[in-house]
């Protein structure tokens, strides 16, 4: 499918992205998310479906399968 970001030549196809959402006063880590990527500007499509799953799992309350480290751009030097 043709990029929907006016004037880009790009084509979406089919990856897995990562995405780091606020839950609360945390931010919790979603991987293996299905989605259309373009392949040159970058620009992220979810389905509805998806967008619902990703809104449910930021609702969860079950313990993460891991943790991750996490830093501030401004500290990260
Ligand atoms: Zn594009």
């Amino acid at each position: 499918m043709r990029c929907s970001i006016a004037d880009c030549p790009g084509e979406y196809e089919q990856r897995e992205v990562v995405r780091a959402v606020h839950q609360g006063d945390r931010i919790i880590v979603i991987e293996h998310i299905p989605a259309e990527v373009c392949d040159v500007c970058g620009d992220v499509l979810f389905t509805p479906e998806t967008i619902e799953r990703l809104e449910a799992l930021r609702q969860t309350t079950k313990p993460p399968i891991r943790t991750v480290p996490l830093y501030k751009f401004a500290e990260s030097a």
